[in-house]
């Protein structure tokens, strides 16, 4: 067993993100584990880019409120208690609502040893127009 002290919050890449978002990794699964779990922070209006995961990924919201759409569907708001799971593969985006911060934990796995395809297939920013359902 081990206890570890926190680690420095990192702000999350501009390539991938719109606003400002700050994550602290949490877990990170070392073989056979491909877990990775990590607290986003998300600043009011604040979202990911369009993405998809190799091996899905689940979402709990643990702060504020949010927002979540996946590829071809409605914007849903997600509060509190939520729980998100996107399949592989499965093109989305997730953030902040216009006027609150947002925080969820992520829990995702890396690919399986020999599978050569990124954790995450990053896309487009997603734009103002797209993030206000026009
Ligand atoms: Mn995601």
């Amino acid at each position: 067993m081990e206890v570890r002290s926190v680690q420095a919050t990192a702000k999350g890449p501009a390539d991938w993100f719109s606003g400002d978002v700050w994550i602290d990794g949490i877990a990170r699964g070392e073989e056979p584990s491909r877990i990775r779990i990590s607290a986003v922070h998300f600043t009011p209006s604040a979202r990911t880019a369009w993405h998809a995961h190799a091996v899905g990924q689940t979402l709990y919201v643990t702060e504020g409120r949010g927002l979540i759409q996946s590829r071809g569907g409605e914007i849903v708001e997600i509060r509190p208690g939520d729980i998100i799971h996107a399949q592989a593969d499965e093109w989305h985006w997730h953030g902040a609502a216009p006027d609150q911060f947002m925080t969820h934990l992520s829990v995702t796995e890396a690919v399986a040893p020999g599978d050569t395809r990124p954790d995450v297939n990053w896309g487009e920013l997603v734009t103002d127009a797209e993030y206000g359902g026009r």
